[in-house]
């Protein structure tokens, strides 16, 4: 299998005019390497945070171009493996995440990776591996590779992972897939802006899926479809990913709305991402054996 180096190309802004690096025929499987969230400006303690190049942060690998892809239709992106590095890091500071307020300066800790294990001071934490940055090229302006919204990005959303499948809008010919920011470890919220930042390599398929349409990105995993979407308030993020959801469900069968919102408050899930980046990220997430039963295909 082929494998794409960030030396061949990173880009700090999702857009339609950054040239690929890559060009894949849909249904290509490849390996893709990353940087961690801070280029891996930081691999020691002794690092002064505040002193790094603050212009080098969240490089995504890419673009893609995959194709046959085009606007209107939806690009199919399986990760099928995450691959990370043995050492993560973890920064704090004034006005960074939720805690911003209580620090004076920028800290950063080194954790290293072992086994199955994220070890932090004499702690050995559980890993999840995750992808936090993920995405094509948005339609009209770039938009940096810090910010999550409708075309993917820094979405840092821990269900992420190895096995899930994400679906996004098509917004430009080819795509223009990229991604970096994996974390070795995250809560939902990813509440001091860091996860435990790594970096790695994913394998992943992209496939372009014609006849259907998506406004915002999807997951899925072995047990649910998970709406994404990204606004300016967590309110307004986990209220339009649940009626992003819904209205789907109805439109993809012959159910009242009502029966669907009554199903989705029985057994939905609205739930955070992240509350930490320029815009707040939540899904909503509805059980595979519901949409089972219900006989619904959310995309083909
Ligand atoms: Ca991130
Ligand atoms: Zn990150």
């Amino acid at each position: 299998m082929e494998t794409l180096s960030y030396n061949e190309g990173i880009i700090y802004e999702f857009n339609k005019d950054n040239p690929f690096i890559k060009k894949v025929a849909s249904g290509t499987t490849l390996r893709i390497e990353t940087y961690d969230c801070f280029q891996n400006q930081i691999q020691s303690e002794e690092t002064e945070v505040a002193n790094i190049d603050w212009d080098k942060i969240n490089p995504a690998t890419g673009p893609i171009y995959v194709e046959n892809a085009q606007l209107g239709d939806v690009l199919k992106v399986k990760i099928e493996k995450i691959e990370i590095g043995d050492q993560g890091v973890m920064v704090i500071g004034p006005d960074l995440g939720i805690m911003g307020d209580r620090f004076e300066k920028m800290e950063s800790k080194i954790l290293s990776i072992q086994d199955d294990h994220v070890i932090f001071n004499d702690l050995e934490l559980p890993l999840h591996k995750m992808i936090g940055v993920i995405g094509v090229a948005p339609k009209g302006d770039g938009i940096n590779c810090g910010t999550p919204g409708a075309h993917g990005g820094n979405m840092d959303n821990k269900m992420v992972t190895e096995g899930a499948t994400l679906y996004f809008p098509v917004f430009t010919e080819g795509a223009l897939f990229s991604l970096g920011d994996f974390h070795a470890a995250m809560g939902d919220g990813e509440v001091s802006v860091s996860g435990v930042e790594v970096p790695g390599a994913a394998t992943v398929t992209l496939e372009v899926i014609k006849g259907e349409t998506i406004r915002q990105p999807l997951l899925e995993n072995d047990e649910v479809f998970s709406q994404i979407y990204s606004a300016e308030t967590l309110d307004e993020a986990a209220k339009e990913a649940t009626r992003e959801m819904i209205d789907r469900i109805v439109a993809k069968s012959n159910l009242p709305i009502s029966d669907v919102t009554m199903l989705m408050s029985a057994v939905g899930q609205a739930e955070i991402c992240q509350i930490v980046d320029p815009l707040m990220t939540a899904r909503f997430v509805v059980p595979k054996w519901l949409l089972e039963k219900l006989d619904v295909t959310l995309i083909g």
